[in-house]
């Protein structure tokens, strides 16, 4: 019997670990924690479980995404999604500044959002208490709960869980998460008017790939934190920018001891990236074109150490998220200046390069038969045309080496749930 839809796109690579699915299907879909495979979405084996799954499709972006129904007025716009505004900054509160990611700027916003009566709560991801490697997925009501997300996750998390909760509830609430996060609530919205009035903002952080568990061990072991270890804490990012990678562990008699701190470079470039899932490799958004606002490091202004006062490149996509990031300024919650709008493309030519090779990783799998995301109405092929001839090269003979090192035509299996 052929699989049910979810878990095709599951089985395909086509998976996110958004949990779209999931949070609007509770009773039928379940996601799990897959240390290689990342958090994937299991399906129960019975009528519900194919009913929900059927449904599921509708909101699910990793295997559909439609640019068409965005407003796409230049080039620039037809290579990064809708730019409104574009401003450089930072969090006016210092703690948020120097806790952020970049500038705390994502942080800053849901602050204002929540305390200027825009939104009754923010929906996010944090380190779970109980295993700080993993990620849960929550609703915040104040600011020590909006602290708790602050500084990047660079490890799965599935913030797109919590539709079904904001859709039982009565709250208002904006939405933060990854660019593949945001399309799926954007789908899910798209489709239903009562969650869309709930949502009233959603905010993306740029995203180059969401790596696995099994990275987050082995930086665990850069870091020497012993295995027997009690994890407290562990900081990817923040505490300065881009800030350092270090852990907070208990020893057996109970005494806290802060590990070593690597570089945020050394961290990402020699530990996680290589853990992205084949997913992330052909993302064809990177940086959040369904939200109203976007945010990410203004990369063209690097800072000059690891620990540097931190800055925020922030992208208003839509009228709604200019008005907030406007509003925002005003209130003195946020310091930015305008910039424009075309210095997302000096702030992040790795992802420019990577969207432009999605088309030829797209093409290549098509070729040799693997399923790959219907993408409408983005124009990559554009995109790719402007690669150098060894880059339009590397991304379709690259890709063949990859299918055939990691046997990508082979199903991708998760643990599952029901009979
Ligand atoms: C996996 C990953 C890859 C990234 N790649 C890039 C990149 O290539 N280029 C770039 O410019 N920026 C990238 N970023 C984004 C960047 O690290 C910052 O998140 C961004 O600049 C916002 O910083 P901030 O200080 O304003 O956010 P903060 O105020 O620190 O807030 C960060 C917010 O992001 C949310 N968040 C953190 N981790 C995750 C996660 N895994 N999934 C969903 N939500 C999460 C938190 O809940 C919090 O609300 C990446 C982030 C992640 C998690
Ligand atoms: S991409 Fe999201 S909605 Fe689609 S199957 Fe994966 S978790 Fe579910
Ligand atoms: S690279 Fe794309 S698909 Fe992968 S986690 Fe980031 S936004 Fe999602």
């Amino acid at each position: 019997m052929s699989a049910d839809p979810i878990t095709s796109v599951v089985e395909r690579n086509l998976c996110t670990g958004c949990g779209g699915c999931a949070g609007a299907f509770p009773n039928a879909i379940r996601m799990l924690e897959d240390p290689v495979h990342g958090r994937r979405p299991v399906v129960a084996r019975n009528d519900e479980g194919r009913a929900a799954s059927k449904a599921a499709m509708a909101i699910c972006s990793g295997a559909n995404s439609d640019w068409s129904q965005l407003q796409i007025r230049d080039q620039t716009e037809a290579d990064w999604g809708p730019i409104l505004s574009t401003w450089e900054g930072w969090a006016a509160d210092p703690e948020i500044r120097l806790k952020g990611s970049s500038g705390g700027a994502v942080t800053a916003l849901a602050t204002f959002a929540l305390h200027f009566g825009q939104v009754d709560g923010v929906a996010h991801v944090a380190a779970r208490q109980d295993d700080p490697r993993l990620n849960e997925a929550v609703i915040s009501r104040d600011r020590v709960g909006l602290m708790r997300g602050s500084g990047s996750r660079y490890a799965q998390a599935s913030p797109a869980e919590l539709v079904g909760e904001i859709t039982r509830g009565a709250d208002q609430v904006a939405f933060i998460g990854k660019p593949c996060d945001v399309a799926s609530v954007r789908r899910a919205t798209g489709q239903d008017n009562e969650l869309a009035a709930k949502i009233p903002l959603t905010i993306a952080i740029f995203c180059a790939g969401a790596p696995n568990l099994k990275a987050t061990d082995r930086l665990l072991d850069r870091l020497e934190v012993p295995k027997g270890g009690d994890l407290i804490d562990l900081r990817y990012r923040g505490n300065g920018w881009p800030g350092l990678m270090q852990a907070t562990w208990r020893d057996k008699s109970g005494v806290e001891h802060l590990s070593k701190g690597i570089p945020y470079a050394e961290g990402w470039g020699t530990i996680l990236q290589g853990e992205r899932r084949w997913r992330c490799n052909i993302c064809a958004d990177h940086t959040g074109a369904f939200a109203d606002i976007s945010v990410g490091d203004p990369w063209h202004a690097p800072p000059q150490g690891d620990q540097d006062a931190g800055r925020s490149l922030i992208v208003a996509r839509t009228a709604k998220g200019r008005a907030v990031v406007e509003a925002a300024i005003r209130a003195g919650v946020l310091i930015a200046e305008p910039r424009s709008r075309d210095v997302i493309e000096d702030a992040q030519p790795n992802l420019k390069k990577t969207h432009g090779a999605a088309w030829g990783r797209i093409a290549a799998m098509r070729v040799v038969g693997l399923q790959t995301p219907h993408l409408k109405g983005q124009r990559l092929w554009s995109l790719w045309l402007r690669l150098s001839t060894k880059q339009k090269l590397q991304s379709v003979l690259g890709t063949w080496k990859r299918i055939l090192r990691n046997r990508l035509w082979r199903n991708v299996t998760i643990a599952r749930i029901g009979p």
